[in-house]
């Protein structure tokens, strides 16, 4: 058998399909709409009804394997793995994607390692090469300072992680209504061996809604220390937006590490984006730059920042800031 087919892994937590499998649906849609192949969703999970999984078909998909189990209910390295590694040998997908989150990126080195097929993780940009039809990874390389693309010519399946929130997820289509097949995935008990445990799982709160917020104020290390990160609270107070911040201002002990926008922290796609003290790195450009309205404040005239931002204010953040604040204050 011919390995054939886009796969696209999808999210669920408690009982909810995660925005990101719907993310990967746009990537996949447009990518199996090159191939002129089918698009597939695998869901792994304890608790998603088949109605549930509709949203993947209505969304894009062609058809959904949906294993709910027990033992899937969290995520466990071994017992997703076991499962989708019986589901490839199974029906050999051409291409397989998984978002690059906590799980996406623990599962799919251990299934590629196990299928001894090559993986890029952390992929931008994804495409089909026109005369061999090889998946093309595009991916930040060496620091942040090229891209690069990367093939696996031969060997199958095809496997990539993607950024979560580098493109919008797939919208519904309610003309798709039963146009999909949801198969209930009958796996064997004996996948999972029970070796490993699931004791607790402790949410990070900072981490969840920092990817999820309309505005990110962000400060850099313009701010010059901690305690005056008070400013920007009080801004991104008055706007109902959350706190951001470059590497510089992480490294510093600032802000905690799931503030860090950029290559080596997260990225954001809010409807507004203030950088305060922050130049313009490209490393973080990588996390912000798609923000739909960038706002960006610095002393400096010929900061990058100002190349991406629909706003610039040139000047100094502890006299820009205070006034925003004070204007926000007389609304
Ligand atoms: P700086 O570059 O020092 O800029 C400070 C800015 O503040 C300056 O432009 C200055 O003009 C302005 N300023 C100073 N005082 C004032 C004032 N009073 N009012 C207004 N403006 C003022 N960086 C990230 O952010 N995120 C990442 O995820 C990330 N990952 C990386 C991964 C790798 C592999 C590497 C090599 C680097 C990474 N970096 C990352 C680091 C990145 O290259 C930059 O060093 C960093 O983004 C710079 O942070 P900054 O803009 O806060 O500091």
């Amino acid at each position: 058998m011919k390995y054939k087919g886009i796969w696209t892994i999808a999210e669920a937590e408690d009982g909810r399909i995660k925005e990101v499998s719907y993310e990967l649906l746009t990537r996949g849609k447009r990518l199996s709409k090159k191939l002129g192949c089918e698009l597939t969703s695998i869901l792994l999970s304890n608790n998603i009804s088949e109605e549930q999984a509709e949203e993947l078909i209505l969304r894009g998909a062609d058809k959904v394997y949906l294993a709910n189990a027990p033992e899937l209910e969290h995520f466990i390295v071994e017992n997703y793995s076991n499962v989708l590694i019986e589901l490839i040998k199974k029906y050999k997908p051409a291409i397989i994607l998984s978002a690059a989150t906590t799980s996406g990126r623990a599962l799919m080195p251990h299934v590629a390692i196990r299928m001894h097929a090559g993986l890029t993780a952390d992929c931008t940009e994804l495409d089909i090469e026109e005369d061999s039809n090889d998946l093309l990874q595009t991916r930040p390389a060496i620091g942040g300072n090229i891209l690069a693309t990367i093939k696996t010519p031969e060997h199958r399946p095809q496997m990539a992680t993607v950024r979560p929130r580098s493109t919008r997820p797939a919208q519904v289509d309610y003309s798709r209504q039963g146009k999909g097949e949801i198969i209930n995935y009958q796996y064997n008990q004996q996948l999972f061996d029970g070796r490993v445990e699931r004791i607790a799982f402790r949410n990070d709160a900072e981490e969840d809604n920092i990817q999820d917020a309309e505005i990110v104020v962000a400060g850099g290390k313009g701010l010059k220390k901690k305690e005056n990160f008070d400013l920007l609270n009080e801004l991104a107070g008055r706007l109902n937006g959350v706190i951001g911040a470059s590497r510089e201002a992480i490294d510093r002990d600032w802000l905690s590490y799931p503030h860090q926008i950029g290559l080596s922290g997260k990225t954001v796609t809010p409807k507004l984006y203030i950088a305060a003290g922050i130049s313009g790195a490209i490393q973080h450009l990588a996390g912000m730059k798609t923000a739909e309205t960038i706002i960006a404040i610095n002393q400096d005239p010929e900061a990058a920042i100002f190349k991406v931002a629909d706003f610039g204010i040139v000047g100094d953040l502890f006299e820009i800031i205070p006034e925003i604040n004070e204007l926000l204050e007389k609304e």
